[in-house]
């Protein structure tokens, strides 16, 4: 596999921004490696895939049930019951396991790795890669606007395919937002209506197409 060596850094602790920066660079060495440039949004998987040397048979297994399952020696069961951005990042994390030379295993929720206190540091770690190989660093830079509102964050979500928690990590690792500096619920008071206008925040909002 012509990607080099990954970096199978394995720290334990909650410190995510630390020790996942490598796998930031393994993100960015995988996405050149299956053809996928730095400023493309969307990576083909399943091209990717192919490129990788990952087999990936797809079953609707229906809700409830895992969502996929990594049997190891480059293939895996997905089941692709949700919704496609997080089918997608499901895929991605399969991908991670592969790459990274990992156990087999049964998935529930993989996108909660990245936030799940004691999870498992394979999982959090092929999460981590999931998140970067999907919302690639300079694709990001060269979409988010100046200012980061909910609704930009809701924007570049749909753009990129993930899902809105996946984009925010995203944003904040790449240095977008500001670790705790902001506050999308402060964002939504001030930019979104609702619908009865007597909570409060009713007076804040104003029509969702100011100008026309
Ligand atoms: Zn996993």
């Amino acid at each position: 596999m012509p990607i080099g060596r990954m970096s199978s850094p394995l720290v334990t602790g909650e410190e995510m921004s630390s020790w996942l920066d490598p796998i930031e660079a393994d993100a960015e060495r995988v996405r050149l490696s299956a053809g996928i440039r730095p400023e493309v949004a969307v990576p083909d998987l399943e091209a990717a895939f192919g490129a990788l040397g990952l087999t990936v048979a797809t079953r609707p297994l229906g809700r409830g049930r895992p969502e996929a399952v990594y049997t190891g020696h480059g293939v895996a069961l997905l089941n692709p019951s949700g919704l496609p951005a997080r089918t997608r990042f499901v895929a991605a994390h399969l991908l991670a396991h592969h790459l990274y030379g990992d156990e087999p295993h049964v998935e529930r929720e993989v996108e909660r790795d990245l936030e799940r206190p004691g999870c498992d540091d394979r999982q959090r770690r092929a999460s981590g890669f999931a998140a970067r190989f999907l919302v690639g660093r300079e694709a990001l830079w060269a979409r988010a606007p100046a200012r980061i509102t909910a609704e930009a964050v809701l924007r570049l979500a749909a753009e990129f395919q993930v899902g809105y928690e996946v984009m925010l990590r995203r944003l904040r690792d790449t240095g977008l937002i500001e670790p705790e500096g902001w506050s999308e619920m402060d964002d939504v008071r001030v930019r979104w209506p609702t619908s009865s206008g007597h909570n409060g925040v009713g007076r804040h909002a104003r029509p969702p197409h100011p100008g026309r």
